[in-house]
C-alpha cells in the first residue's frame, strides 16, 4: 500500500505514525498504569516502534526515531518529568529497537516469523536483551537502583513481547489478504474468542472478591489453539491491556494484594510473562504440528500414488497383537476392495496351499532370526484368478531384541513369471534345436560330443564303464545312386532309429556326419561293449527292407572300450581304426580296437 506513494510522502507517513502512536501509547500508559517509581506497568510505545521499525523500509527509520524521540520527550515531560530525565528517559528507549534490531538481523535474517518456534526464541532474546540495555541506560542516568532497573527492564520486555508480536502479524494477514480469505465462521469464531478473552479479563480484574486470575489464561489458551500465533498474540494483547488498566486503577485481586504498589506491579508483570511464555510457543508448535500434519497426510497421499503406479503393495503384521494392515495396492493385488479389512490368517489363505506351507516357514524362520527375508508364492484372488506375488521384508524388533513385527511389501509380478516361461520355453527349444540332428532326430555331433565329454571323465575320475562304438553304412553312395537321395535319407533316418533299440538308457547314439554314427556305451552296455554293439549290427542287418520300400543296408562297427586315453579324441581315433579295419575286412562286421 505504501510503496505505491512517493517517497517523501511515504517517510511523512512513517513519522507521522511512529510518533502519534508512541505519543498516544505513552501519554495512555503513563497515566493509566503507573506505578510507585513513575514507570508504567508495561511500556506498549517500546513494542509498538519495534513493529514499526520491523515492517517498514530500512530507510524510513531515521525519520521514525526523530518522530519516537519528539513524541516521547513530549509525553515523559506532560507526565511531569523534569526535561533532564525526560531525555534519559528517551535516550534509553531509543536504545530498545537499537538492540533489538541487530540482535534480530544476526539470529534472523530473513523476516521474523511467529509461526516458528525458532524464531519465536530469537524475538524473546532480543526483546530481553533491548530492555536490559535500555534499563541499564534509564538507571546510570536517571535511576535509583535495582528496583528501579528490575522494574524499568520488566516493564519494556512485556511492552515488546506483548505488542510487536500482534501488530506485526495483523499488518502481515492484511498484506496477505488473508483477512479477506478467512471464512465469515474464522472471522465469527476469531471475534467470539477474543471477545470472551475481553470479557473474562474484565470479569477477573474489576473485582477483588474472587482470585479469579487463571479465567484469561484459559481465553489465551483457546485463542492459541484455535487461532494459532496471531490469537496468541492478540489475546495476550487484550488481557494485558484490560489487566493493566484496571489494576493501575486500583481494580482487581492483584490490585487487592496486601502490599506496596512496586510488588502489585510486579506481580502483575510476572502473571503476564506466564501467561505470554507459555501461549506463543503452544501456538508456534501448534503451526508446526498443523504443517507436519499436512506433510505427512501429502507423503502418505505419495505413497499410495507411487504404490499404485509400480503396482506395488505394502504390509505390516503386528505380531503383539496378531492383526496385519495391508496398504491400498495390496488388497488390489488381492482382487479386493482397499480397505475390506484382513487377518493374518486370512492373508496367509491367499496362498495356494503348497506355497502357503513355504510362505509359513520362511517367515517364522525369520522372526526367529531376525533375518530379512523374500518370498514368492501363488496367490488366488477374490475372482479365482490365480496370481504370482513376490513380497521382501524384515522383521522389527523391540529393545530387548524380541520380534514385534514384520514389515513387507507385495508385488504381483506374474507377467514377470509368464515371461520367464516363455523364455525359458523358447531358450530350451533352442538349445534342443541346436543339439539335435534335423534329419534323424538323434543328438548330433556337438550333443554326443558333449555326451562324450561327461563320460569320459567320469570313466577316467571315477572309474565308470565306458566304450565308443562308430558305425558307417556300407556302400552308401551305392544306395544315394541307384535311389536318389531321399530313399538315401530315409535310409539314415531308419538307420539311426534301428540303432537306438538295442541300447540302454544310459547309453547314446548321436550321428556324427554324413552316414557315420556313434555308440557311447557306459555302465552295463560297457561291460560287455561287444555284445551290444553286435546287437547292433544285427538290428540293422535284419532290417525289414520291405517295410516302407527302403533298400536293405548293413553297417560296419568299430568299437573301442576306454583305456586310460588322454583325450576323448584318442579313444575315437582308435575307434574309427577298428571301423576302418571292418571296412578293409569285408564289411557288415565288428572289429574291436587294438
Ligand atoms: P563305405 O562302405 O566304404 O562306407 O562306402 P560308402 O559308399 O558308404 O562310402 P562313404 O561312407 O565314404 O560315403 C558316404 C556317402 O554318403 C557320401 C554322401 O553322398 C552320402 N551322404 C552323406 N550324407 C548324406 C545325407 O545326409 N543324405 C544322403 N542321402 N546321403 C548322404
Ligand atoms: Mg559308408
Ligand atoms: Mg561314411
Amino acid at each position: 500500500m505504501t510503496r505505491a506513494l512517493p517517497p517523501r510522502v511515504e517517510a511523512t507517513f512513517w513519522l507521522l505514525l511512529t510518533a502519534l502512536g508512541y505519543f498516544l501509547l505513552a501519554h495512555l500508559s503513563l497515566h493509566a498504569t503507573k506505578g510507585a517509581d513513575n514507570i508504567a506497568a508495561i511500556w506498549p510505545p517500546s513494542g509498538y516502534f519495534l513493529a514499526l521499525l520491523l515492517l517498514m523500509p530500512a530507510r524510513m527509520r531515521i525519520g521514525a526515531f526523530v518522530g519516537m524521540v519528539a513524541a516521547s520527550l513530549s509525553a515523559n515531560m506532560l507526565g511531569g518529568a523534569p526535561p533532564l530525565t525526560a531525555a534519559a528517559f528517551t535516550l534509553a528507549n531509543a536504545c530498545e529497537p537499537v538492540v533489538a534490531l541487530w540482535v534480530l538481523r544476526r539470529r534472523e535474517p530473513a523476516m521474523i516469523s511467529f509461526m516458528v518456534p525458532r524464531a519465536v526464541g530469537s524475538f524473546c532474546i532480543a526483546a530481553m536483551a533491548a530492555s536490559i540495555v535500555s534499563a541499564a541506560i534509564a538507571t546510570l542516568l536517571a535511576g535509583t537502583g535495582v528496583d528501579f532497573f528490575l522494574s524499568w527492564m520488566s516493564t519494556v520486555a512485556l511492552g515488546m513481547l506483548i505488542v510487536t508480536p500482534p501488530i506485526i502479524m495483523l499488518s502481515r494477514m492484511i498484506a496477505s489478504n488473508a483477512m479477506r480469505n478467512a471464512t465469515i465462521a474464522m472471522k465469527v469464531e476469531a471475534t467470539a474468542i477474543l471477545t470472551g478473552a475481553a470479557l473474562l479479563t474484565v470479569a477477573s480484574f474489576s473485582q477483588s472478591h474472587f482470585p479469579a486470575t487463571f479465567l484469561p489464561c484459559v481465553a489465551v489458551i483457546l485463542a492459541s489453539y484455535r487461532l494459532g500465533p496471531f490469537g496468541a498474540a492478540a489475546g495476550m494483547l487484550i488481557v494485558a491491556v484490560i489487566a493493566a488498566l484496571l489494576t493501575g486503577q486500583g481494580l482487581g485481586p492483584i490490585a487487592a494484594i496486601d502490599g506496596p504498589q512496586k510488588v502489585k506491579i510486579f506481580f502483575l508483570q510476572f502473571y503476564l510473562v506466564t501467561m505470554l511464555s507459555i501461549a506463543l510457543p503452544l501456538a508456534a508448535l501448534i503451526v508446526v504440528r498443523k504443517r507436519l500434519a499436512k506433510r505427512l497426510e501429502e507423503s502418505n497421499r505419495w505413497l499410495l500414488q507411487a504404490e499404485a503406479v509400480a503396482l506395488v503393495g505394502h504390509w505390516r503384521v503386528d505380531l503383539v497383537r496378531r492383526t496385519i494392515q495391508w496398504s491400498d495396492q495390496s488388497y488390489r493385488i488381492h482382487g479386493l476392495e482397499p480397505g475390506a479389512g484382513m487377518t493374518v490368517e486370512g492373508s496367509l489363505a491367499c496362498y495356494l496351499e503348497d506355497d502357503r506351507v513355504r510362505v509359513r516357514h520362511v517367515l517364522k524362520q525369520s522372526i526367529a532370526s531376525g533375518a530379512p527375508f523374500e518370498f514368492q508364492g501363488r496367490i488366488q484372488r477374490a475372482d479365482g484368478d490365480v496370481r504370482h506375488a513376490k513380497s521382501h521384508g524384515s522383521i522389527e524388533m523391540d529393545r530387548n531384541g524380541v520380534a514385534v513385527g514384520i514389515f513387507g511389501t507385495i508385488q504381483d509380478v506374474t507377467e514377470t513369471v509368464e515371461n520367464a516361461r516363455i523364455l525359458e520355453a523358447a531358450r530350451s527349444a533352442a538349445e534342443r534345436v541346436a543339439n539335435t540332428d534335423m534329419l534323424t532326430g538323434l543328438p548330433n555331433r556337438r550333443q554326443t560330443l558333449a555326451f562324450l565329454e561327461k563320460a569320459f571323465a567320469a570313466a577316467r575320475d571315477d572309474g565308470a564303464p565306458l566304450a565308443v562304438a562308430i558305425f558307417d553304412i556300407d556302400h552308401f553312395k551305392r544306395i544315394n545312386d541307384s535311389h536318389g537321395h531321399a530313399v538315401g535319407d530315409n535310409v539314415i533316418r531308419r538307420v539311426a532309429q534301428r540303432a537306438k533299440a538295442p541300447l540302454r538308457e544310459t547309453d547314446l547314439v548321436g550321428r556324427f556326419g554324413g552316414e557315420e554314427f556313434v555308440c557311447i556305451l557306459r555302465g552295463d552296455s560297457a561291460l560287455s561293449p561287444e555284445m551290444v554293439a553286435e546287437r547292433v549290427r544285427k538290428t540293422i542287418e535284419a532290417e525289414d527292407g520291405v517295410a516302407g520300400n527302403l533298400p536293405r543296408v548293413t553297417v560296419s562297427i568299430g568299437l573301442a572300450v576306454y583305456a586310460a586315453e588322454a583325450s576323448v579324441e584318442e579313444l575315437l581315433h582308435r575307434a574309427d581304426k577298428a571301423l576302418y579295419v571292418a571296412k578293409s575286412d569285408g564289411r557288415n562286421r565288428l572289429r574291436m580296437a587294438a
